[in-house]
C-alpha cells in the first residue's frame, strides 16, 4: 500500500539517496533514527443555516403567492441545504394565513406637498437688473418712464452713447434711444415667473399634494409575517503535525506524495481507516457538529512520511515519503548543520568588521 512504507523501504530508499544501494539494513545496524511523521490535511466546508421572521410591508395589492409559506414555527419549516454547501442562497417565506391589505391610513393616497407646503407654487425673483445698463439710462430719451423726464437734462455722455448701437425703446418708441440688452426696461424679465414673484411648484405640478410614498398613492399596503432562511458556507482546515516540518519538504510531499484522500459528506459519515492514530482526536474535534450546520463537506487527504537520521551524516536529516513511483527522499540540512554554518557566517561578519576597524 502506497500510504505504509515500512522501515526496511524508508531506510532502502535513504542508502539509495546517499549513493549506497542495497546497504539498508546496514543503515540500521550503524544506528539509523526513523521518527515517522504522518501528515494530515483537512479542509471542511459546513452549510451554516440562520432563520429569521419579521413584519413585512408592500405598497397597494401585492401578490406573495411566489413564496413559499410555513406553518406554525419557522424552525420547524424544513429548507433543503444547498446541494453544495459552497452555495449561499436565502430562501424567503410567508407565515401561512398572515397576507392581507389593509388601508395605509394616509389621505386617500396623497400626503401634502413639502416642498411648497401644500400651498402650490413657491415664491420667485422678479427680473434682476439689466446686466448691460445696470438700470441706469436705460433710454436716453425717457430713462426708462415713457415720458420725457423734462427736470433732467440728458448729460453729455449720454448724447455719446446715443450715437452707437442703441435700439428703439418699448416704453417711449422711440428710434435709437434705449439699451439694446432691455430695450428701455432697466431688467430682464424673469423667466420662470414673468415678473409676477410667485410660480408652479415643480413638486407637485401645483396641486399642493403629492403621491403616498409607503402605499405608492394606492391608499392600500399588504402585510404579512416573512420568514427567511439564510444559508451560507463556512470553511476551516486543519494541517498536522503541528509544528510544520521544513517548507521545502511540504512543498515537495504535496506536489509529488501519493496521498490518499477521501470526501466525507455528512455529519454522521465515519472516518477512513487509513488515517493515523495520533490524529484521530484533532481530527474528531475538527469535525464536530456546529449549532446551525446544516449540510457539510469534508476532504481528507493523508500521507505516511518519516523523518530519518543516519549517524554517517550527521548534517541532513532525510525526509522520506511515498511518491506515485515508490518511496522519494528530500535531504533538509539538520540543525547541527544549520547552527555550524550560523556560527561561520558570524564568525565571517566578526572577522570583516574587525579588519575594517583595523584599517
Ligand atoms: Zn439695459
Ligand atoms: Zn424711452
Ligand atoms: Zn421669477
Ligand atoms: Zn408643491
Ligand atoms: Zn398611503
Amino acid at each position: 500500500m502506497a500510504d505504509a512504507l515500512s522501515e526496511d523501504d524508508i531506510l532502502e530508499a535513504v542508502a539509495r539517496h546517499v549513493g549506497r544501494p542495497g546497504q539498508g539494513p546496514q543503515l540500521r545496524r550503524t544506528g539509523a533514527d526513523i521518527t515517522r511523521l504522518p501528515m494530515l490535511d483537512l479542509c471542511i466546508v459546513r452549510c451554516m443555516e440562520a432563520r429569521t421572521t419579521r413584519p413585512e410591508s408592500r405598497p397597494g395589492t401585492y401578490d406573495t403567492s411566489e413564496r413559499a409559506e410555513y406553518e406554525g414555527d419557522l424552525r420547524d419549516h424544513p429548507v433543503d441545504p444547498p446541494k453544495d454547501p459552497e452555495v449561499s442562497r436565502t430562501v424567503e417565506l410567508v407565515l401561512r394565513g398572515s397576507v392581507r391589505t389593509v388601508p395605509c391610513g394616509c389621505d386617500g393616497g396623497r400626503q401634502p406637498c413639502s416642498r411648497c407646503r401644500a400651498g402650490g407654487r413657491l415664491r420667485c425673483d422678479v427680473g434682476p437688473v439689466c446686466p448691460a445698463c445696470e438700470g441706469v439710462e436705460p433710454c436716453t430719451w425717457c430713462d426708462g418712464t415713457g415720458e420725457r423726464r423734462k427736470d433732467r437734462a440728458p448729460s453729455e455722455s449720454a448724447r455719446e452713447k446715443s450715437a452707437a448701437g442703441r435700439t428703439a425703446c418699448v416704453k417711449c418708441r422711440k428710434p435709437r434711444t434705449a439699451c439694446p440688452e432691455c430695450r428701455g426696461w432697466g431688467a430682464k424679465r424673469c423667466p420662470k415667473c414673468d415678473d409676477t414673484g410667485f410660480r408652479v411648484c415643480p413638486v407637485c405640478s401645483g396641486e399642493r399634494s403629492t403621491a403616498h410614498d409607503p402605499c405608492d398613492g394606492t391608499g392600500l399596503v399588504t402585510l404579512w409575517t416573512g420568514g427567511s432562511v439564510g444559508q451560507a458556507p463556512d470553511r476551516s482546515s486543519l494541517r498536522l503535525p503541528a509544528p510544520a516540518p521544513p517548507l521545502r519538504f511540504r512543498q515537495q510531499a504535496g506536489r509529488a506524495g501519493a496521498w490518499q484522500r477521501v470526501t466525507l459528506g455528512s455529519a454522521g459519515a465515519p472516518l477512513p481507516d487509513g488515517l493515523d492514530p495520533a490524529h484521530l482526536t484533532a481530527v474528531e474535534s475538527a469535525l464536530t457538529s456546529r449549532r446551525g450546520e446544516v449540510a457539510r463537506r469534508v476532504d481528507i487527504g493523508w500521507l505516511q512520511s518519516a523523518a530519518v537520521t543516519i549517524p554517517d551524516d550527521p548534517d541532513h536529516v532525510f525526509y522520506v515519503f511515498p511518491g506515485r513511483d515508490g518511496p522519494e527522499v528530500v535531504p533538509i540540512w539538520s540543525r547541527r548543520r544549520s547552527l555550524r554554518v550560523a556560527a561561520v557566517v558570524a564568525g565571517v561578519v566578526v572577522l570583516v568588521l574587525l579588519m575594517v576597524a583595523l584599517v
